[in-house]
């Protein structure tokens, strides 16, 4: 069964959120639909959502504190307040955009997973280096795998090409095909492609052998689309 995730990344209010996910719920319900679907949005969004077991909430960052002095940040006091147990955990804004470093990132990782929270974990490599070829790719990725439990029972991989992100180029089905059988190879967790999912081409990515799923942006902040989506991988 596929992994269907969206990351709201900075888009949709308290209002557009509530109502994105009342309308995926309902699908899901009506329909039983049995992917794991999981929505990621904004921090300001969250809430107490009352969702079927098969969709959950998560967020998209949080510090690795209860509560404390750290402004603009939010900790499991607040997530605690909505019942939120999944969380995105080295997204590539997040490291190149906002500038976490893989210490502060594993760091976040070992806190909530002391905590046991479903954690979706991010890995891609930036242009320069998927240009030098599929070996330094992946000397690449292993690096963001330091200080990281692999073995941690409740976690999610994502493998998110940064040159993907939000670009409208898709990777290849050879490039995720080399990239998702070596990292099956090393750790054997759910792995979930990201990168300019789209509506059209979301079951064929998730039908590569290896891609257990997929973690979607851009192509998943309308409702009717992020249902379709679904709605396109509902039988594999
Ligand atoms: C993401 O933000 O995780 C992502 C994959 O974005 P997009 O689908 O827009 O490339």
């Amino acid at each position: 069964m596929a992994i269907i995730a969206s990351n709201f990344k900075t888009n949709h209010t308290r209002k557009t959120t509530k109502e994105f996910i009342q309308t995926v719920n309902s699908y899901l319900e009506e329909n039983k639909i049995e992917n794991e679907v999981i929505v990621f949005p904004t921090s300001s969004s969250l809430d107490n959502f009352n969702t079927v077991c098969n969709l959950t909430i998560g967020a998209q960052n949080a510090y690795a504190v209860n509560s404390g002095s750290f402004t603009g940040e939010i900790g499991t006091q607040q997530l605690d307040e909505f019942n939120i147990k999944t969380i995105l955990i080295g997204h590539s804004e997040r490291r190149h955009i906002l500038g976490e470093t893989q210490e502060e990132i594993a760091l976040k990782y070992e806190f909530y997973k002391d905590l046991g929270y479903k954690i979706v974990y991010c890995i891609g490599e930036p242009l320069e280096v998927k240009q030098e070829g599929l070996q330094a790719t992946l000397e690449y990725i292993y690096e963001q795998f330091v200080g990281i439990d692999t073995n941690y029972e409740n976690l999610i991989l994502a493998y998110e090409p940064v040159w993907a992100i939000g670009t409208g180029v898709t990777a290849t089905n050879d490039d995720i095909k080399n990239v998702h059988n070596a990292i099956k190879e090393k750790i054997n967790k759910p792995l979930l492609y990201g990168g300019s999912v789209k509506v059209e081409n979301v079951a064929e990515i998730c039908a590569i052998p290896n891609v257990d799923g997929a973690l979607i942006g851009t192509a998943s902040w309308i409702k009717e689309d992020f249902i379709q989506i679904i709605e396109n991988t509902k039988d594999l």
